[in-house]
């Protein structure tokens, strides 16, 4: 890697200039130093991908599902290869501690893996037919042309959850990654291409989302539009997309209920992880802790304790805990929020403060005597900051929890059975966690959410195909005559 590199686009198979003759700096938020940089792409770039996407559809589609898969099994073989050089580099682009890095590589790993195996599955189903001598089954064929625009927080596993399932289901595709992490983007096309993906089936534009990411979204070659990013671009997306598949995942304000027969060391590890890992900008963050007022006032204790010895720094070295914001935008953002929970009378009872170091950082913030009301417990911060809300029992708490427009990740701590299998039911989100943080999807499961989260589709598992393929009905009458359902009823 060289911070004076000029990194292209990939168009139909090759690594190319932008039409618009411009570039832009990819930038370390631990050191602010430039770590490379990038062809910005414009609508023109769009066009050609989305032409390299249509030649290369028709072949990509034909080729037989189970040696898609061995291109994606080689795939996963090559991320495995260069898996700590990429978690260094993604650590450099965007400050992510590096166990996480690894983390977020192996994820993409998985998914390669998963949906490798998908390619001897990608079941349909065959079901009886209400007349004789006819019988009925369900196929999966592509969509078709896929524009892919992801944000920059996992920048391998979600480009992954797309890239994957999309591949193996036979669509060709236009990946349009985050500005902030356009390194990784182009480490992993450059696999994707090491791995044989045939040329015109991939095509990376990298760009602003404003000219780029709308292009490929108001397409009207483009036949599905999956998205993941901030909840008001999506609603920006879904108005503009027109008639296609569009899946969109946005974002979340997640809670962590702490009853009072939790287990408190459990529960305080939870929130740690689930509040300040990745900086809190994860979609699934706990970034809102509704604690029982039994045990209130000891957990406050346990948690401060704990925050104060959370070490910030450069991720790339082991003692980290808490790495940088994305950008100084980020940065400001928490500085802002911490403002607004002060003047709504919340109680800080750490951090708050940008510290007097270089690069994007931000003190791991805890608010405790928050309302369910407050803006800090409402809006998406994606900072590390944390708003304690007190209830004085189980009702108030599923009350608490559900009291925001988002419905992606969530989780209680109790060891009263009865509670846990209540709040499964209760709890208003796409995934809960009993015992256990916000975080860690495992990628055979559906992953997403509800409300404002996103409008019902799932990443991950057998779901993930749904999005990136289409069901065809298939009906064949071997009678030898004109069969009609519902009217021949004898
Ligand atoms: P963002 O919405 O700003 O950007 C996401 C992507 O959309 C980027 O590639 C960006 O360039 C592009 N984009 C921006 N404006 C666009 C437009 N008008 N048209 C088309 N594309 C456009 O989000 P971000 O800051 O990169 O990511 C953080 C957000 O993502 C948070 O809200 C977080 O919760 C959410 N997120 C959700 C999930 C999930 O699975 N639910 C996972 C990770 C992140």
């Amino acid at each position: 890697m060289s911070s004076s590199k000029i990194y292209k686009l990939f168009i139909n198979g090759k690594w190319i200039n932008s039409e618009s003759g411009e570039t832009f700096p990819s930038i370390n938020p631990t050191n602010e130093k430039v770590i490379g940089k990038f062809q910005k792409g414009n609508e023109e770039d769009v066009d050609k991908a989305v032409e390299a996407a249509e030649k290369a559809f028709k072949k990509w589609s034909e080729v037989p599902t189970p040696k898609r898969g061995l291109i994606l099994l080689k795939i996963a073989q090559l991320l495995k290869q260069n898996k700590e050089k990429l978690a260094r580099e993604l650590t450099m682009e965007m400050g992510k501690v590096i166990e996480e890095a690894r983390g977020d590589v192996q994820e993409a790993i998985d998914m390669a893996e998963y949906m490798a195996g998908e390619g001897r599955r990608l079941f349909g189903y065959t079901t009886p037919s209400e007349l004789r001598n006819k019988f009925c089954m369900t196929i999966r064929s592509p969509v078709g042309i896929c524009g892919l625009i992801t944000p920059w927080n996992f920048p391998f596993a979600i480009p992954a959850w797309k890239i994957m399932p999309a591949l193996i289901c036979g669509n060709t595709i236009v990946f349009k990654p985050s500005s902030d992490t356009p390194l990784c983007a182009t480490r992993l096309v450059e696999i994707l291409e090491r791995a044989g993906v045939p040329k015109g089936v991939v095509n990376l534009v990298i760009g602003p989302g404003g000219s780029v990411g709308m292009s490929i979204v108001k397409h009207e070659k483009v036949r599905c539009i999956s998205f993941t990013g901030h909840k008001d671009t999506g609603k920006m997306i879904l108005k503009e997309a027109g008639l296609k598949k569009v899946g969109l995942e946005l974002g979340g304000k997640n809670g962590i209920i702490v009853m009072d027969d939790a287990d408190l060391n459990l529960a305080l590890d939870g929130v740690i992880w689930g509040g300040y890992g990745t900086t809190g900008q994860r979609c699934t963050a706990a970034s809102r802790v509704i604690v029982h007022k039994k045990i209130k006032k000891k957990f406050e204790r346990m948690l401060v304790n704990r925050i104060k010895r959370l070490k910030l720094g450069n991720g790339l070295n082991i003692k980290t805990d808490v790495g940088p914001l994305i950008n100084k935008q980020a940065q400001e953002k928490s500085a802002k929020y911490t403002e607004i929970g002060l003047n709504e009378g919340a109680k800080l009872l750490i951090g708050g403060k940008i510290p007097k170091m270089k690069g994007f950082f931000f003190k791991p913030t805890l608010f405790t005597d928050c309302s369910i009301d407050m803006r800090i417990c409402q809006e998406e911060i994606f900072g590390p900051i944390v708003s304690l809300i007190p209830v004085k029992d189980f009702e108030e708490a599923i009350e608490a929890i559900n009291s925001v427009e988002y419905g992606l990740s969530s989780s209680i701590y109790t060891n009263d059975m009865s509670k846990a299998f209540k709040a499964i039911q209760k709890i208003e989100s796409g995934i809960t966690y009993i015992n256990s943080s916000t975080i860690g999807a495992e990628i055979h499961l559906p992953f997403g959410g509800i409300k404002h989260t996103g409008i019902g589709t799932r990443e991950g598992g057998i779901e993930g195909i749904h999005e990136f393929s289409e069901t065809k009905t298939v009906y064949i009458d071997y009678s030898g005559k004109l069969q009609k359902a519902q009217i021949d009823v004898g």
